[in-house]
């Protein structure tokens, strides 16, 4: 059953735990990253990415910029871009002028970048202008295009004003040109302007935006291969070498994508590109590729996805490995590659309801996005192990990328404002809405209007607690569908105080309830919460002998500053983990677990055959999100077992 996502502006965050991150969002993150984007904080890695779309404006009316140079990756627009998208869906919770002014004052800077076609890029504008399009494997232009597309839309949908949109109209027009027109055969390296240009053609409904999303996919993969055989003897020039061996699957090009089995290859490229084929799929009702879809999304979530909704198990190129090759550190892991799974597992809810889809997204959030921002909003991940002994961690040079603590910025700092975005959007993923459903497909706290005229207001504590409660404003006769968790395995549901049997409404993990809503109707969702222990399949090496905790959505892991070195403890075998109480002061406010386990004796000696002393100790567990918030210190998420 296909449906759409409701717009950001049909939801408000009350302040439960969604909408307290929001906030942090809001007032911290956004005014924080534009003060980096305009290297005004002294100290942070420089960003420069302000200035370079300021100097390609110059450049295009002076033409003679003096020695002053583009500075930093060739893809530093597109941190603007996810900026100004993140500030649109901050404006959609909060009106807030001065924000909205500075937003549209970015706005007016980067069009005057743009050139009469409507080309616009800050790289090859200022850098290298000769050079535009020919080197489509690493040179981003297409995925920088793709952002601002994204924060175009977002900030049409949210604010009515058009001019960005309509800038991006026009670079979409100029890319239509170059590629429906001249350049038939190429198609991005790093996937992005496919999922964009699907949010582009709904936004304004030209449906050239629509058959370029299709044709770019279709190309994909297509012999002979468009960046190694096609491109690559005619460039001699590159500009990153994060593929040098010719690697097609770094690219996901080493088939039509119809024909693609395995999730291969840069994990962010990969899901972007998933994403953008969903879309697709959902909108010309072309069955081999949702069918191509799935078999992907089985790949990932089946057999290469970390317990904390982590993917690309490696930094080599950022990627998939092989199947069941998931070290808990060395790891990747990547903060985007997470958000880039819920937008996967978003787009196939919208082609079909199934509560895997919103299990895997809800497990991505609130683990291993969540993790990749600091608690105070100020510091970010990266990279995301499971397993971190700071010495090793971040200093063996197998370990470089694995840091124990969150930097402030990054010089490539594709994944801070990423997450920006995706936190302030929360409400757009959370609910999706058909003809005949609504879906609520993520729990979070506030108020959500349905287009049946419905205002439902949602009170949570989750994830932190299961109990969730929707109380119903207006009147319409429509089915309300909500999300059974798989990992809630005695879930209770009640419409008015009265049971519903849940075997008898469930469908793919969501129970659909049909009935005229009245003014004041409740539902009473009462998920269970009891934490549990979970084991890995044997075939994942890097878990063998090993478990970890899950209480509701949350992944917990065992931290140093709770318990002193991890690296002697163990969990009893037979150990049932405890909930303590909620903890306000703690974290940011957790619900911490305790597990029964051991510690064992360091006798000094590197082997020894006398068998180490363990004693007694209980383990104190806390959500992996929260990890790294005490400074350098051991975790782990995985803990062995005696
Ligand atoms: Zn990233």
């Amino acid at each position: 059953m296909k449906s759409s996502r409701i717009s950001v502006k049909n939801f408000h965050a009350d302040d439960s735990f969604v909408g307290r991150v929001q906030k942090l969002v809001r007032e911290e993150v956004i005014p924080y990253q534009y003060q980096v984007l305009n290297d005004a904080l002294p100290g942070v890695e420089k960003s420069h990415a302000i200035e370079n779309i300021r100097l390609a404006a110059k450049k295009l009316r002076v033409e003679d910029i003096g020695a002053e140079e583009f500075y930093g990756f060739i893809f530093q627009d597109s941190d603007v871009a996810k900026w100004i998208e993140a500030a649109a869906y901050a404006l959609a919770a909060e009106p807030n002028p001065e924000l909205e002014k500075t937003v549209d004052d970015v706005i007016a800077l980067y069009g005057s970048s743009q050139h009469e076609n409507g080309y616009v890029n800050s790289y090859f504008t200022i850098q290298a202008p000769e050079k535009k399009w020919t080197n489509m494997r690493e040179a981003h232009e297409l995925y920088c295009a793709g952002h601002m597309m994204e924060a175009a839309v977002a900030y049409y949908e949210v604010t009515g004003k058009r001019e960005l949109l309509d800038i991006m109209s026009k670079n979409a027009d100029c890319i239509f040109e170059e590629f429906m027109h001249h350049n038939t055969a190429a198609y991005p390296g790093h996937p992005e302007v496919e999922l964009a240009l699907m949010r582009l053609w709904r936004a304004t409904g030209n449906e050239k935006y629509k058959a370029l999303a299709k044709h770019f996919i279709d190309e994909r993969g297509q012999e002979p291969n468009y960046f190694w055989k096609i491109e690559e003897p005619n460039r001699g020039w590159n500009v990153w070498s994060g593929s040098a061996e010719q690697d097609s699957d770094y690219t996901q090009s080493t088939l039509p994508v119809r024909e693609q089995k395995d999730a291969v290859g840069h994990s962010v490229r990969a899901a972007y590109l998933y994403t953008g084929m969903a879309d697709v799929a959902r909108e010309t009702e072309d069955a081999d590729l949702l069918s191509a879809c799935r078999t992907l999304w089985n790949s990932i979530t089946k057999r290469r996805m970390y317990v904390t909704g982590g993917i690309g198990s490696t930094n080599q190129g950022e990627a998939f490995t092989v199947d069941y090759d998931l070290p808990n550190d060395p790891v990747y892991a990547e903060t985007c590659a997470s958000i880039a799974l819920m937008f996967f597992a978003k787009q196939l809810l919208e082609n079909e309801h199934r509560g895997e889809y919103a299990d895997v997204m809800e497990r991505a959030f609130y683990n291993t996005v969540l993790a990749g921002m600091q608690l105070d909003g100020k510091r970010f991940f990266y990279v995301n192990p499971l397993e971190v002994i700071p010495g090793v961690s971040g200093k063996a040079v197998t370990h470089r990328h694995d840091l124990p603590v969150r930097p402030q910025w990054y010089a490539c700092a594709c994944c801070p404002p990423n997450v920006a975005r995706v936190v302030s959007s929360l409400g757009a993923y959370a609910y999706s809405e058909n003809e005949t459903a609504f879906f609520i497909d993520l729990y979070a706290g506030g108020t959500v209007v349905t287009e049946k005229g419905l205002t439902l207001t949602c009170r949570t504590e989750f994830p932190h607690y299961g109990d969730v409660r929707y109380t119903v404003s207006g009147n319409a006769e429509t089915t309300l569908a909500f999300r059974i968790p798989a990992w809630s395995e005695n879930t209770k549901l009640t419409v008015n105080g009265e049971e519903l049997a849940l075997s008898d409404i469930t469908c793919d993990g969501y129970a659909y309830i049909t009935r005229a809503w009245q003014d004041g109707d409740n539902v009473m969702l009462t998920l269970d919460m009891t934490a549990r222990v979970l084991y890995a399949s044997p075939k994942v090496a890097a878990d063998s002998g090993k478990v970890c905790v899950q209480r509701g959505a949350l992944v917990y892991c065992a931290e140093e500053a709770d318990n002193g070195e991890i690296l002697p403890l163990f969990v009893r075998e037979d150990a049932v983990p405890e909930a303590l109480g909620f903890e306000p002061e703690t974290l940011g406010g957790i619900v911490p677990v305790e597990i029964d386990g051991y510690k064992a004796e360091d006798n000094g000696m590197l082997y020894s055959a006398r068998k180490p002393k363990l004693t007694e100790k209980k383990l104190r567990l806390i959500p992996y999100y929260t990890w790294a918030n005490r400074g350098e210190n051991q975790m782990r998420v995985w803990l062995p077992v005696k």
